[in-house]
């Protein structure tokens, strides 16, 4: 009998998530019934939010339940079909979790086509990272030519994007990363006008200098001292989008110590979560696609090996030991 490997959620963390939170087994290849369709899942996508679902708190979602398969995006091929609308050898983009291959009855399944366009990207530039960037921008953020925004995890899946996209729109883009091979890839290659690299030590006195203007706009992916910090540079009326705060999610919550620059400069917030959007995705993949298509959009991969190396892979990108958008090859 023919099986695959699939990781499960073992046991909640107490403080920092550790390997023993997950266990690799191993199924029988199900079969299917008719409406439904058999993927062979080709990469993972590892995320930060997985890192909160593995909590039982009050959130957006429901928490990641005990022994269930742990939650996550894939990138796949259909390799037998009991569903008319798919054939075998179509390539899907789906949520089958941390699993070599899932069954589904189609819904909330995307097929892509192969192209000029990498399958692996499907789970970054132009899949749900990509969205976030280009959504938190547009809609919250909009910024005008000549603005300056500052993104930090700027080398990162969703921050690369922001500030290329910003670059696009005419404005300067300041991103902020951790050491000095992130910040040079984030100006060098992503095209960035500066990158602040957080770790040098100089944080307030670096971010001043790249900031000459002010900030108009920030796109916060991180939280604590650098999102302190980004507040304390921007102009009246400024907007920020909050994306995500993953210096706090494994570990202690992050704390907003710089409240007063809000009413002073009277700027405005707002916290969002791109599936909660599926109106703006049409457009918005639209134009990253077609931007990775030609090239524009740069973007960079740290690709683990093999669905066993999830666990350490995830660990390492809630450090920051990922160099762009975190994904496990699976087959
Ligand atoms: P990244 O590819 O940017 O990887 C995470 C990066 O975060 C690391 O590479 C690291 O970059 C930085 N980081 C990790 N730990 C810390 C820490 N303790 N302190 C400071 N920086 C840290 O991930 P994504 O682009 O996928 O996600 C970026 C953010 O966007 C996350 O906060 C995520 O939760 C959020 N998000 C929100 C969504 C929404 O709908 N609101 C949807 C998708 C993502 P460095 O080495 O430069 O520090």
């Amino acid at each position: 009998m023919s099986t695959y490997k699939k990781i499960v959620l073992a046991s909640r963390p107490k403080g920092h998530v550790s390997p023993d939170n997950f266990r690799l087994e191993e199924a029988p290849v199900p079969a299917i019934n008719d409406g439904q369709i058999l993927v062979r899942n080709h990469y993972l996508s590892l995320d930060p939010y997985m890192r909160m679902r593995m909590e039982d708190v009050k959130s957006y979602a429901a928490p990641q339940e005990i022994g269930a398969v742990m939650v996550g995006g894939t990138v796949g091929e259909v390799v037998e079909s009991k569903n008319p609308k798919y054939a075998v050898g179509d390539k899907v983009v789906g949520m089958m979790g941390w699993a070599e291959m899932g069954v589904s009855d189609g819904v909330g399944l995307r097929r892509v086509k192969d192209g000029p366009i990498p399958m692996s990207a499907y789970l970054g530039s132009v899949g749900m990272p990509g969205m976030t960037a280009w959504y938190g921008l547009t809609q919250i953020m909009q910024p005008k030519a000549g603005e300056t925004i500052v993104v930090s995890a700027a080398s990162g899946a969703v921050g690369s994007v922001v500030g290329q996209l910003a670059r696009e729109r005419g404005c300067r883009a300041v991103g902020i990363a951790g050491g000095p091979e992130k910040c040079a890839y984030v100006v060098n290659e992503l095209g960035f006008d500066a990158c602040v690299d957080y770790k040098a030590g100089n944080l307030q006195a670096d971010l001043k200098a790249a900031t000459p203007d002010g900030v108009d706009a920030i796109f916060e992916n991180v939280g604590g001292e650098i999102f302190d910090a980004c507040v304390a540079r921007m102009n009246p009326f400024g907007r920020i989008a909050l994306c995500g705060l993953i210096a706090g999610y494994d570990g202690e919550p992050m704390v907003l110590n710089n409240l007063r620059t809000f009413l002073t400069m009277r700027l405005s917030m707002r916290g969002f979560i791109v599936s909660e959007h599926p109106e703006f995705w049409p457009q918005g993949l639209q134009e990253l696609g077609e931007l990775v298509a030609s090239g524009k959009l740069k973007f960079r991969e740290s690709v683990a090996d093999g669905l066993a190396a999830a666990p350490e892979a995830f660990i390492g990108l809630l450090k920051g030991k990922n160099f762009g958008k975190q994904l496990v090859k699976l087959s």
